[in-house]
């Protein structure tokens, strides 16, 4: 359980958000981080949590000493409750109404060791609606002790009617220097650590999802391509089609993935948009493709790789598949 803001990476105008509506005593009683899995919604949750049912809180934070902090650490804290979804047999995970009820008995008393109650609920959007229409009575009658926070990375999946009762909090995706920091933090070292980040989609879960050596082959794989098209005779496209067709589709979905990263990013440089770039840790690899590719024909590769993306997603016979792509960005440059 993380008790602290410090801990933090990222995030850092939600927190003092949350920070001041702590130091001003105007919690609401229901609110909804919103954002990709894997940012940090439920580190945030759980700083808020501490803070909220510390008995001395220092700036804004929980103590880590008292006895509410003792117990929250110890996981045996009476007024803190976390509601996941759910796997029954066969069915999908879910939030159900008996979580829900069962819930709504537990907070039904006063809070026993601090002056509120703290409610977390992960996924939020896994309720079904039953659940959801059994907990809107709850937050819709606050008895002014409890604080829900309710997580989701996809809120347009939750009935209007929790979202309007709630405060929406938003939480962007971490920048690729944040996110290299928490994976050092997580023992990941340079240069995996950057690699993982450039590729990630500024979420943890997803760079720790890609830690392996295969994917940072593929993104590898991805810049040679880059480099060589448009100067490959068809045996070595007939070969590289070959080779490729070995790793599964998911894989070469992916492989495209990275490709299509490339492209972006050699459009934000042309722009100077000064947006983050996926490839930031190759920017050198990546400035020396600049003038191979003009903007007109990044927007047209883009178009193409999406479209193979999909054909690959299909059961069609990949090596085929691979030939003709390859074939065609080849050819594509050679004009
Ligand atoms: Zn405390």
């Amino acid at each position: 359980m993380n008790m602290q803001w410090n801990n933090i990476v990222g995030h850092k105008q939600v927190v003092a958000q949350l920070c001041l509506m702590q130091q001003e005593d105007r919690v609401p009683h229901a609110m909804l981080f919103c954002g990709t899995d894997g940012v940090g919604k439920s580190l945030v949750a759980e700083a808020m949590a501490a803070a909220i049912l510390c008995h001395a809180p220092v700036n804004n934070q929980a103590c880590g000493h008292c006895k509410a902090c003792q117990a929250l650490a110890a996981g045996t804290h009476p007024d803190f409750f976390q509601i996941q979804p759910e796997s029954e047999t066969k069915a999908a995970p879910a939030i159900r109404i008996e979580a829900v009820r069962k819930l709504q008995e537990e907070i039904a008393r006063i809070p026993l060791l601090s002056e509120r109650r703290v409610v977390i609920m992960q996924e939020a959007d896994k309720m079904n609606e039953a659940a959801a229409n059994c907990l809107l009575k709850t937050i819709e009658e606050p008895s002014g002790q409890i604080v829900f926070i309710l997580l989701t990375s996809r809120p347009s999946a939750l009935l209007d009617t929790i979202i309007s009762r709630c405060m929406r909090v938003e939480f962007g995706i971490l920048q690729p220097e944040e996110l290299v920091a928490i994976l050092h933090q997580q023992g990941i070292e340079e240069p995996l650590a950057g690699k993982l980040a450039s590729i990630a989609d500024g979420s943890v879960s997803k760079a720790l999802a890609m830690q392996d050596e295969e994917l940072l082959n593929l993104q590898t794989q991805a810049f040679d391509l880059a480099s060589a098209a448009g100067t490959l005779g068809v045996e070595q496209l007939l070969q590289l089609a070959k080779e490729m067709s070995n790793h599964s589709r998911e894989r070469l979905i992916q492989w495209l993935g990275f490709l299509a990263m490339i492209y972006r990013d050699l459009l934000m440089l042309y722009s100077g948009s000064g947006l983050p770039l996926y490839n930031q840790s190759d920017i050198d690899r990546l400035s020396s493709l600049l003038n191979k590719y003009h903007q007109q024909e990044l927007l047209q590769l883009l178009q193409l790789v999406q479209d193979y993306q999909k054909r690959l997603g299909s059961n069609v016979n990949t090596q085929l598949c691979l030939e003709g792509f390859l074939i065609r960005i080849n050819n594509y440059l050679e004009e």
